[in-house]
């Protein structure tokens, strides 16, 4: 019987993983999903990238949902002729504008003075250069620098206090979006949201396109950190986004943080990624070191539905080896006693008291005693799977789904394999005999292997779950 691997991995393509043959590498590889991100290059990339994809996912007969990550509002350092030293204790200004004037350093964010307040943090380069306000006076900033270095053009900067009024989505964003819509992609990404209002204002724009992608909220200030329980409730996945986040809380909060955030997105059923620097060193070597190795497994462990690479498959010397080690620690960690598998946990069974939980127990408990290989979900909406997945089961969750574009969204929960197969309205003997029929023909599973049906009869109802078949394939006169 052919293994799945329950944690999913994501992986960021770029200028390393540009041809067709690059991306069925790390198809191969183990990839759950890919993500194009739109701070770098150009649409037309992206779009050859996708196109690969598309067709990848065709000759395998499989479904690669494609996350496309909105750049947001990144701030960034303006036009300098040449980098320069910048000395602890030395006083700068900024301001917006385009290039250097009179020794005041460019930045491209229009209501940088309008945002910062004296006594606030102002980081560069991912937190390597920090300085705090110290007066704004008429559109100039002027900062002292805590912790020195050398300050290059266009560098990003972190204000963690601030930003308040920038929009969440900028001008190139907005195109992103329609590319998004007008190519299918299944997930956005909605950087630096700091609210539950930034959240709806994208989804609002989705809404009016009349489009069912689906918004991932990156976790990545601490406004979002505060505000996290409305934000989680209004996306429909989030990701710890831990290169930024890490700057704009500082590092060491980090994993907490990344444990409570998975936590809770969990007890939403809401499909949760952590991402950055997970194998940070294998951009430049082949093996990582095995602190990343514990970062990867503490992740899973943590409850992440699925891990990210981003520079190691973008532009690192390593894509392939990356994924796969990515893959192999998911399998050990998913083998060891440490992972608690087929019980939900402790904070979802006090919360939650409702019919789908009740089925959901039954099923874990019908795991634990007998031989299963496989859950089938018949599903509409996600509602059964993404539930079940909440219990971590030992056995791979298999979901029909009528529609390809919900089948390719749950593929990103822990356990989740989509099955792609045409079911309409009743379900009936002969949608169970169809889906026998096709797990012992176009799977690895065999006569006599038992199987657990759930969903909902007679119809496909979303939230709905309402049975429990336990089934042995081939069997189809006990239908
Ligand atoms: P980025 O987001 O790679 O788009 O910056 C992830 C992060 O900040 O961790
Ligand atoms: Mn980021």
């Amino acid at each position: 019987m052919k293994h799945y691997t329950m944690t999913k991995i994501v992986a960021t393509l770029g200028p390393a993983t540009t041809t067709k043959a690059d991306i069925k590498r790390l198809y191969d590889a183990g990839v759950t999903m890919f993500r194009l991100n739109s701070s770098h290059e150009t649409p037309a990339v992206h779009l050859e990238r996708l196109n690969y994809i598309r067709e990848i996912e065709k000759e395998e007969k499989t479904l690669i949902p494609v996350l496309l990550d909105l750049q947001g509002p990144k701030i960034r350092i303006g036009e300098l002729k040449e980098s320069f030293e910048i000395k602890k204790g030395e006083l700068l200004k900024f301001k917006h504008q385009k290039e250097m004037v009179d020794g005041i350093i460019p930045v491209d964010y229009e209501g940088i003075a309008d945002d910062v307040k004296p006594g606030e943090r102002i980081l560069i380069d991912d937190g390597k250069l920090q300085l705090v306000a110290e007066s704004v006076e008429n559109g100039v900033i002027t900062a002292r620098v805590e912790t020195g270095g050398l300050l290059k053009k266009r560098k990003g900067i972190n204000i963690p206090g601030a930003t308040g009024s920038i929009d969440v989505l900028t001008q190139q964003d907005f195109e992103y979006v329609n590319f998004a819509v007008t190519n299918n992609i299944d997930y956005l990404g909605l950087s630096f949201v700091r609210t539950a209002d930034d959240v709806k204002k994208l989804r609002k724009i989705l809404d009016n396109m009349n489009s069912q992608v689906k918004i991932i909220s990156k976790i990545e200030k601490p406004q979002a950190v505060e505000n996290i329980d409305e934000i989680i409730s209004l996306s429909d996945g989030i990701m710890v986004a831990r290169g930024d986040l890490g700057i704009e809380i500082s590092t060491e909060k980090v994993p907490i943080v990344q444990k409570d955030i998975i936590r809770k997105a969990n007890l939403n059923r809401k499909v949760v990624i952590v991402a950055t620097q997970m194998l940070e060193s294998m951009i430049e070597n082949p093996i990582p070191t095995r602190a990343e190795t514990s970062d990867v497994a503490n992740a899973i462990f943590d409850g992440a539905d699925a891990v990210m690479l981003s520079g190691e498959t973008a532009a690192g010397k390593y894509p392939e080896e990356a994924v796969h080690i990515m893959k192999m620690i998911a399998d050990n960690v998913e083998s060891s006693n440490f992972l608690e598998r087929n019980c939900f946990s402790k904070n979802m069974i006090e919360s939650i008291t409702n019919q789908s939980m009740a089925i959901g127990m039954a099923i874990t408990d019908i795991i634990k005693n007998i031989d299963v290989k496989a859950i089938v979900t018949i599903t509409a909406s996600g509602y059964t799977p993404k539930f079940l997945s909440e219990a971590r089961p030992s056995v791979p969750i298999f979901a029909c789904c009528p529609q390809k574009t919900t089948c390719r969204g749950i593929k990103l929960y822990r356990g989740i394999y989509p099955i792609d197969l045409q079911i309409e309205g009743k379900i009936d003997k002969q949608t169970l005999r169809k889906i026998d029929d096709f797990f012992l023909n176009q799977m690895e599973y065999s006569k006599g292997d038992i199987v657990v049906f759930t969903g909902s009869i007679p119809q496909l109802l979303t939230g709905g779950t309402n049975f429990i078949k336990i089934h042995e394939l081939g069997s189809t006169d006990n239908i």
